[in-house]
């Protein structure tokens, strides 16, 4: 078809040409899709709209990967492995091991590796983008109105690059609390906390959320003497996250030495002799409270992490060039399809905020909707199969509703609960702390939501996300044959003891 039409005389292509590009463009031009910010959203978004015959163009103002790869999950996790070994060495009596000396951490070696790890992903990314054919541009963009962005590299002259649809990718920081500026020296963000090249002897974490409690395990492992405050009324407050779970992981931090205050919050800081006095009061969310625990506590530390959210990274866009609209808070709104309230424009990953779910995964995925949608497509992005992973030791884990949510949905709840002492492998692995939860409808044995805290809780999750993506009941679940010894086992024992109580299933 395309070689016939290349054939016709001149004056009839061109014709033809001006109708393809005002009615099916898609077919046969290329569309010029550009993309800024390339962390997973970003770079996610233009691999598949290149594959799909765009003409791609990426604008990355710091490192191609973003957070996720230079100053979030990547860094997080080699530290975090280092200390699960760390752990894991101190225990080397129990595994049979004399070891001869006492294993420290070397800070210097772990942010060598840390390094070497990084730009391996940096490299492979890059080359990814060039088999793409996808021009990549260091430097700032900035919307200057519909259909043109500039980009700004650090070294050399602004230059326009048009579009035809835009994709937004910026991302998120750090953000602040009152009185508590980031200095990198005693206030830490958690760019700060994954850059160390010395460690503290006490650390102070304002928040009791994901990144806050990975921390507080990491540092902890590495010896450091953590306290950690959160201004509600237990850890990893979050909708996703099972009350269970929380409990659970409150008394590994426990045993872990890691300090824990809930219901206060950090008012203010000092400096005497090089340490710091920090002021924490009732949190104004704290209900009920015993006279003692009215009164201020002022503790000494040596350095103060801050883990209270995050911010979009919006300012200097020129968002209000196009009208894209964002909420209160700054973040941008988008639909399902990603597309935002200015034509030709979508928007992915953490510039949605959190009510979108902030992880990585969640920006690849929206990042290949849009750029599908972009190409014409129709795709709709899900929010309800996530599977959220936190790495504190033991990990966390969950997909799908808790208990609460489902029974608010007016679902006829039965859930299941298995503690991996039960399990062999926990035994072999010496980690038995934690449990699997599989909440379930009671009528139909669908399964509603699995929430699992202990040994590989992260990597079990996987199971859990397709049984739910699939519809997926605990019968099918329980007779799916797994193997032994293994840590899986805990999901299908745990979809036994869901289907105890579930009608008409056995
Ligand atoms: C400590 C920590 C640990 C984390 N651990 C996990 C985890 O284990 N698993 C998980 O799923 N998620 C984790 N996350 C969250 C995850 O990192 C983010 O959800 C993810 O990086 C968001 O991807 P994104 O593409 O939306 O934005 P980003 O990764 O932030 O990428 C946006 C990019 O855009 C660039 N940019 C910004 N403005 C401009 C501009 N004007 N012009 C050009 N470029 C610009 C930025 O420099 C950045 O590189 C963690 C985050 C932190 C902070």
């Amino acid at each position: 078809m395309i070689f016939r039409i290349k054939r016709l005389p001149g004056f009839f292509w061109k014709i033809l040409r001006i109708i393809i590009q005002t009615t099916s463009g898609d077919i046969l031009m290329n569309k010029k899709i550009v993309i800024i910010g390339a962390g997973p959203g970003g770079y996610a978004a233009a691999v598949r709209a290149a594959q799909s015959g765009a003409e791609v163009t990426i604008i990355e103002n710091d490192t191609i990967g973003g957070t996720c790869l230079n100053r979030g999950c990547i860094p997080s996790k080699i530290m975090q492995t280092t200390a699960a070994l760390l752990d894991k060495f101190q225990r080397a009596e129990e595994f049979g091991i004399d070891a001869d000396s006492k294993a420290r951490l070397n800070i210097q070696r772990l942010m060598e590796r840390k390094s070497k790890i990084i730009q391996t992903q940096i490299s492979g990314l890059h080359s990814t983008l060039q088999h793409h054919n996808i021009r990549y541009i260091s430097g700032t963009g900035c919307i200057r109105h519909n259909g043109v962005v500039i980009a700004t590299p650090q070294q050399s002259e602004a230059s326009e690059i048009p579009y035809d649809k835009l994709i937004l990718a910026v991302g998120s920081s750090p953000s602040e609390i009152p009185g508590f500026p980031f200095d990198g020296e005693h206030i830490l963000s958690s760019n700060h906390a994954l850059d160390l090249r010395e460690l503290p002897e006490s650390l102070l974490i304002i928040g009791g959320g994901v990144i806050g409690c990975e921390f507080a395990f990491i540092m902890s492992a590495f010896g450091v003497k953590v306290t950690i405050v959160e201004a509600l009324s237990g850890i990893l407050p979050l909708p996703s996250v099972d009350d269970d779970c929380s409990k659970v992981l409150l008394r590994e931090m426990k045993k872990s030495k890691i300090n824990v205050l809930v219901n206060r919050s950090a008012d203010s800081y000092e400096t005497k002799n090089g340490k710091i006095h920090v002021t924490l009061t009732p949190s104004v969310f704290a209900k009920n409270l015993s006279e003692r625990d009215k009164k201020p506590v002022i503790i000494e530390v040596d350095k103060i992490l801050v883990c209270v959210g995050r911010k979009p990274d919006i300012a200097g866009m020129g968002l209000e060039n196009i009208s894209v609209k964002t909420d209160e808070k700054g973040w941008v709104i988008a639909d399902e399809n990603m597309e935002t309230h200015a034509e030709n424009v979508y928007a992915i990953g953490d510039i949605l905020g959190p009510a979108k779910i902030m992880l990585a995964h969640v920006a690849s995925t929206e990042g290949i909707i849009s750029a599908e949608n972009a190409m014409g497509g129709s795709r709709v992005m899900n929010y309800q199969v996530v599977p959220n992973a936190i790495f504190t030791m033991p990990e966390v884990a969950n997909a799908g509703l808790t208990e609460t949510q489902a029974k608010a949905q007016g679902f006829d709840v039965c859930s299941g609960k298995v503690l991996f002492r039960t399990l062999g492998k926990a035994h072999v692995i010496g980690e038995i702390a934690g449990e699997a939860k599989i909440v379930s409808d009671a009528a139909s044995g669908k399964i509603l939501g699995v929430h699992i805290v202990g040994p590989h809780a992260t990597d079990l999750i996987a199971e859990a996300t397709l049984a739910i993506q699939m519809g997926c009941s605990v019968k099918e679940l329980a007779q799916t044959i797994h193997a032994h010894p293994t840590l899986a086992e805990i999901m299908m024992e745990a979809s036994f003891e869901a289907m105890g109580g579930a009608r008409n299933l056995r």
